[in-house]
């Protein structure tokens, strides 16, 4: 090949290098730029002649120093490229994204490779890094895992109230029960249902009360501590999983839900509305089996409270 060819060949690759649609920088050994091609300028808005020469560090103060000196002297040592994903670390080069569709992120998405170049006696000189703008894909990720953890929170509650759903409420008792039979700790199961709810329904209209089992629900989140298992078993009826707790104490939670409901005033539409629940409490014990037989015993509970004449608490005892 003679010098003219060589020359060409040159000329026509660093023309590729130049308008190729990744990030290619060249630092020397002591991270000094000496290649910067067109998309680099592009979005950093600095041209070549403002950062050729200059030390990567102090032209890119968001380059954290210590974790890339590391990087690059692995590859060195390993003499083999590494690769470094958005996901581990967004980005290398902060840079502004102004795609329409990606809008939502301010900043792009990179991922990046750094390499060695070595000369012709296999002696590492340089350090090339290739930066990949993964905007689009890491957008879209990240959209798909709000959505899914927005999803994993809507499948787990009820709407109305917030309070966990029966289904997933029942995995909750079922964990309990499983913990109770390996370290026999003691845990009360709290059910309640609102008294004349039917009645309600008819005076005020279906959306009193509705608006009668949300506050219900603000109220026993009050109640309770933050460990507590709260859920909405059915229209109108409400279950607490009291962890720690014997039937003395779930007692004791039990009449201060129940006076905080009857002192609780609902005002809706020109309504006023007051009502009161009935509850069943039953501590965990040897003598029941399973998670539903212990469901049973609270409900026998809450049935006693409410032939007893409602707006009560009665404890029931499976032996
Ligand atoms: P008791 O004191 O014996 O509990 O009498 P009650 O009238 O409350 O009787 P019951 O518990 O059987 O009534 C439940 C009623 O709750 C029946 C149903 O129409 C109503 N309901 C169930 N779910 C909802 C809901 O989401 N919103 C409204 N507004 N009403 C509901
Ligand atoms: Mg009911
Ligand atoms: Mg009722």
């Amino acid at each position: 090949m003679s010098d003219n060819d060589l020359l060409e060949n040159f000329h026509w690759l660093m023309d590729v290098l130049q308008n190729i649609d990744v990030g290619l920088v060249i630092l020397d050994q002591s991270y000094n730029i000496e290649l910067w091609n067109s998309f680099m300028q592009n979005h950093s808005a600095k041209q070549p002649s403002d950062v050729l020469g200059s030390n990567i560090f102090s032209t890119f103060p968001e380059l954290s120093e210590s974790w890339f000196r590391r990087k690059v002297e692995s590859v060195k040592v390993l003499r083999s490229p590494s690769f470094t994903t958005w996901e581990q670390r967004p980005y290398l080069f902060k840079f502004r994204n102004y795609r329409p569709v990606t809008g939502m992120t301010e900043f792009m998405y990179q991922n990046c490779t750094i390499m060695p170049i070595t000369n012709a006696r296999s002696e590492i000189t340089q350090i090339c890094l290739i930066i990949y703008d993964v905007t689009e894909v890491a957008a879209n990720r990240l959209q798909l895992q709000r959505a899914n953890s927005k999803l994993h929170i809507i499948s787990k509650t009820d709407g109305l109230t917030g309070l966990l759903n029966r289904k997933y409420w029942e995995e909750g008792l079922e964990h309990e029960f499983k913990r109770h039979q390996r370290y026999q700790h003691t845990c009360s199961l709290l059910m309640f249902d609102i008294d004349h709810f039917k009645r309600i329904n008819d005076t005020y209209g279906h959306p009193a009360g509705d608006e009668v089992i949300r506050q219900t629900a603000a109220v026993v989140k009050k109640c309770v501590r933050d460990i507590d298992i709260c859920g909405r078993y059915g229209g109108e009826e409400f279950t607490v999983i009291l962890v720690d707790t014997n039937q003395e104490g779930a007692m004791v939670v039990a009449e201060r839900l129940r006076k905080a409901i009857e002192a609780n005033t609902i005002y809706y539409d020109e309504h006023v509305i007051n009502y009161t629940i009935s509850l069943g409490i039953s501590e965990i014990n040897s003598e029941i089996s399973n998670h539903t037989e212990w469901i049973d015993a609270s409900d026998r509970g809450l049935y006693r409270a409410k032939r007893a004449g409602r707006n009560q608490t009665q404890i029931y005892n499976h032996n």
